[in-house]
């Protein structure tokens, strides 16, 4: 019978996405193994993140700055908008190197079944910073799930009405694939062969 201590621990880490309530307690004992090295440099790694790193109020990614390194760069073409369901997405994206504008993170999908409703990702953040004028493209880059799609096409028809041209990756991206999970080739090739939303 564990400790306590080790099952918060457990608990708390097998939360994370990706980590069932198993692999959480393999990793708490790997930890307890290595207090001395691997346990101290999370704990570091933990606080130099909690210190540090904030939400861009502009386009939700997460850096060391307000507006992020990608907002505040005058390299960027402010006049290209690409919206993405997480900030996982936003760096899957920008490690292809193709897209050169800036940013928006929504923060999740629009999903019936988890309850998730336009009203709790940063849609009307999206449209305020449009709204704003100066921006030609919205490239939206949604993951290739049903529920991806969905919100692509209810942004799009939020965008009507707009002067902007609305495009989307091309759909070269595996049915069902996740931004995140792809390759750079793939990601960019989807990049550059973008098109109009129907
Ligand atoms: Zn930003």
């Amino acid at each position: 019978m564990a400790s306590q201590e080790i099952e918060t621990l457990t608990a708390a880490l097998s939360r994370l996405p990706g980590l069932g309530p198993r692999s959480a307690r393999r990793a708490v004992l790997w930890l307890i193994k290595r207090r001395e090295t691997s346990l101290v440099q999370l704990l570091e790694a933990l606080d130099a993140v909690r210190e540090a790193l904030v939400e861009c109020r502009t386009c939700g990614n997460v850096d060391t700055t307000d507006p992020c390194g990608i907002c505040a760069d005058p390299r960027r073409d402010a006049r290209s908008i690409c919206v993405v369901e997480e900030v996982a997405d936003l760096w899957a994206l920008d490690r292809a190197r193709l897209f050169t504008g800036r940013y928006h993170v929504l923060g999740g999908r629009l999903s019936a079944l988890d309850g998730v409703r336009p009203e709790d990702l940063a849609i009307d953040s999206l449209l305020r910073r449009i709204g704003e004028g100066g921006i030609d493209e919205v490239l939206l880059a949604m993951n290739a799930t049903l529920e991806g799609q969905t919100t692509a096409h209810y942004i799009a028809e939020r965008l009507e009405g707009f002067p902007v041209r609305v495009t989307q990756l091309a759909h070269g991206l595996p049915v069902g694939g996740e931004l995140d999970y792809l390759d750079e080739g793939t990601l960019a090739q989807a990049i550059r062969a973008r098109r109009p939303v129907a």
